[in-house]
């Protein structure tokens, strides 16, 4: 498994405010996505997560009937990538909020995120809250353009998010409903796309904004070691990052939402934190059996 990648001079740590970037080149011969990808720290740290697996189709937190009025219901998706009217189709269960965590289109074309954007208007949630994923190009306002793999270069539209009118966008803020709070990032650790933010010291100062006091982490990526293996050429690996994890365990939001790693949709506690991976496409972006994720969360303040 291990391939000596972690001894290559562009391992090295880079900073989204430096211009040191990873060269995924140099890495073409390991066929790993992420050259990145952190399975040997997992192997070293898995001993001492706790990891209870849940049916995702199952209600999170269900109140009884006559306790429903003190909750909030939120149902969660994640990567739909242009196919949302499919899945609206099969049946997204109403709720007081809807979230989606990221990879609603494929490349950022602006057409497909009017056509995003309308079909979430028809959707019935009070509240719809939208965190950019990897496949929004244009949404990142300091993403090294350079970097980007080529087939997306030239790809997207800038600001896109401003398109969004159906929804409060979150990145890097917060939203609060009825005393909840909800924050959305899309750091990940994945080279040569938007949102790419380098492991170590510039990922630990990204989620270091999380709020202490945050309810409902949503990120597009998942923490380390939490549904987040994902099978390429090379074989498994780790997508998810560490330093997400490290803050994820410090404060202990009550649910944190992710997709990014299509194959890996579920649902796991640690007895803290519930972790909810909402993809709903599966592998090359197909349509299978992934349904909306329902947990309910209860109210802090009536508004
Ligand atoms: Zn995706």
């Amino acid at each position: 498994m291990t391939t000596g990648y972690r001894s290559c001079a562009c391992s090295s740590q880079s900073t989204r405010s430096q211009e040191k970037s990873p060269n995924p080149q140099c890495h073409a011969n390991t066929s790993r996505i992420d050259p990145y990808c952190e399975n040997e720290t997992w192997e070293c740290i898995k001993e001492s997560k706790v990891q209870k697996a849940l049916d995702p189709l199952k209600p999170i937190n269900e109140p009884t009937p006559a306790d429903r009025d003190k909750f909030l219901k939120v149902v969660c998706i994640s990567d739909t990538h242009e196919q949302l009217d499919k899945f609206k189709e099969r049946g997204i269960p109403d709720g007081d909020i809807l979230i989606h965590a990221g990879d609603f289109v494929n490349q950022g074309n602006s057409e497909k995120i009017e056509q995003f954007n309308q079909i979430l208007g028809t959707l019935p949630h009070r509240t719809k809250i939208v965190v950019a994923g990897n496949h929004e190009l244009g949404f990142d306002p300091i993403e090294k353009i350079e970097m980007r793999n080529l087939s997306d270069v030239g790809q997207g539209t800038k600001d896109g998010y401003k398109l969004l009118t159906n929804a409060h966008y979150l990145q890097e803020n917060f939203l609060v409903v009825n005393g909840v709070k909800f924050y959305g990032a899309s750091n990940h650790p994945l080279p040569s796309y938007p949102f790419y933010t380098a492991r170590g010291q510039e990922m630990q100062y990204a989620w270091s904004k999380i709020p202490a006091n945050t309810d409902v982490l949503i990120t597009h990526t998942p923490p380390l070691g939490y549904m987040d293996t994902f099978t390429s050429n090379w074989g498994p690996e780790r997508w998810g990052c560490k330093d997400l994890l490290t803050v994820v365990e410090r404060i202990k939001p009550k649910f944190h939402v992710f997709g990014h790693v299509h194959e890996q949709y579920g649902v796991q506690s640690n007895g803290n934190t519930y972790f909810i991976n909402a993809a709903q496409c599966e592998k090359n972006n197909t349509v299978g059996n992934h349904m909306p994720i329902v947990f309910y969360i209860e109210k802090k303040s009536k508004e």
